[in-house]
């Protein structure tokens, strides 16, 4: 077939695909010669050939075969050595340049908080593996597990961990194109280059990118179309061996609305979890960050105890924490005052208060069953027998006290009683802590476990 054949074909193309699609996808195609039938093609990345292969090679045969060419397969390829020019609308990068800040205009990620890095994470049982896990990926080697899927609850410091996996990779390996953006940013972008017709940028960058970095995945469920691009983005990285880190609130198969292949997809690297704070890590945190503090601050005193009262007390998240001592050193050099236990309480009577109510009724539950050797579905479930409805009465009693829940809601959380009937189990735990030893002590020892 001759180059002028080619020609032809590709104006009937024109009409037959329209504009758009043929300056896209059929445009950037080098013909690449003709052999026994095959007619080959060199598509300027894999993503168009693989596009281009599934969407146009039919038509592209019929119009060869309508121009006199006899053809049995299309066949497209993207040349092996060195890339061949990407499409006008991609970024011409060769070489790969650094990822300093001018080239982050071309990677729109988010930015990045300078102060989360490894540096300034203090590691404890609860979050080593998730910190060992990312300190893997910050070496930028070969892809050993992908993705790297992290997950907890609020607070708990994965922005924290991508973020200093970000910061490190510049450092060590200034050539990979790093990018990290919310899972929400990835559907704002999505919708955009839909509505402005730049669908092709958009994937051609994300596929562009060494290292992929989405915070709060859970965001994307229910959504369908996002979820949709989010896969093929996520497989075609995947493919290319580049490595991709995923955050979100719960684990993959938690996560409600997300598509099942998504989820078995997001299981197939390695997932950890960053589990809830413990005192240690809080202590170790708060010295930390105190620490910094008494530069900035030259001259405020912190009495002893005050760091340890904040770890005991205050154990909801990081963030929450932080912020605690935020606002203690901001107060006490306001009022020119040292940090005593008495000023804690008075500064943070608000956070304070709030961490008193952590308790779950769940946590209620599994405690009181543990306590009283039932099953936790006992809890629940409909059993009537003394031995079963009184620690349930337990259970209900604690929920009332320690948990701001109304009688309703804790009525749903027993397995859908009504509120009457939490109402009754609660007078009874009542009336028997007055008049049953054995019972006021049960209780004690339970409400002291819990607030622990
Ligand atoms: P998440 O993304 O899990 O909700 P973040 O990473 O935003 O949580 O962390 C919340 C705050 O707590 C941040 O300011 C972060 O620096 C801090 N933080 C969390 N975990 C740690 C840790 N182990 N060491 C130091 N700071 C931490
Ligand atoms: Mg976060």
């Amino acid at each position: 077939m001759t180059e002028e054949t080619w020609g032809r074909v590709r104006d009937e193309l024109l009409r037959s695909v329209g504009k758009n699609n043929f300056t896209t996808w059929i445009e950037p195609l080098q013909l690449n010669g003709v052999s026994e039938g095959i007619v080959r093609f060199d598509a300027p990345t894999k993503f168009m050939r693989d596009w281009v292969s599934r969407n146009f090679a039919d038509q592209i045969r019929r119009e060869l075969e309508k121009a006199g060419v006899q053809v049995e397969r299309v066949e497209i390829r993207v040349p092996e050595a060195g890339r061949a020019p990407r499409p006008s609308v991609a970024k011409p990068a060769q070489p790969k340049k650094p990822a300093r800040p001018a080239d982050d205009a071309e990677l729109p990620g988010a930015p990045l908080d300078s102060r989360f890095t490894f540096d300034s994470f203090v590691v404890g049982k609860p979050n080593e593996l998730a910190h060992a896990a990312a300190r893997r990926v910050a070496e930028g080697g070969p892809v050993t597990f992908n993705p790297l899927f992290l997950y907890g609850g609020v607070g708990l410091g994965k922005t924290h961990l991508m973020h200093a996996i970000a910061h490190e990779l510049q450092l060590r390996r200034p050539e990979l194109r790093v990018l990290y953006l919310s899972a929400e940013q990835f559907m704002y972008r999505f919708v955009q280059a839909l509505r402005e017709r730049q669908i092709m940028d958009f994937k051609e960058m994300f596929r562009s990118v060494d290292v992929l970095m989405v915070d709060d995945v859970q965001f994307i469920a229910g959504k369908d179309s996002t979820q949709e691009e989010f896969f093929h983005t996520f497989n075609a990285l995947v493919d290319q061996q580049k490595q991709i880190v995923i955050s979100a609130d719960r684990a993959p198969g938690e996560i409600k609305d997300l598509e099942e292949r998504i989820k078995s997809r997001l299981q197939c690297g390695l997932v950890v979890d960053l589990h809830p704070t413990d005192y240690e890590l809080r202590l170790g945190i708060l010295q930390t960050k105190a620490e910094a503090y008494r530069g900035q601050y030259p001259g405020l005193k912190l009495a002893d105890g005050v760091l340890e009262f904040l770890a005991h007390r205050i154990t909801t998240n990081v963030r929450v924490l932080e912020g605690a001592l935020t606002r203690l050193f901001a107060f006490a050099s306001l009022v020119g005052r040292e940090i005593t236990l008495d000023l804690a309480q008075e500064c943070l009577v608000d956070i304070l208060r709030a961490s008193d109510r952590k308790v779950t009724i769940e946590e209620i539950q599994r405690k009181v069953a543990e306590h009283y050797n039932i099953r936790l579905s006992d809890m629940i479930g409909p059993k009537r027998q003394r031995t079963i409805a009184r620690p349930r009465q337990v259970a209900m009693f604690l929920a009332k006290q320690m948990t701001t829940r109304s009688l309703p809601e804790i009525g749903r959380r027993f397995g859908g009683r009504d509120h009457t009937t939490i109402m009754h189990g609660i007078r009874k735990v009542e009336e028997l802590q007055g008049a049953d030893r054995q019972m006021a002590e049960d209780i004690d020892l339970l409400r002291r476990l819990l607030e622990t």
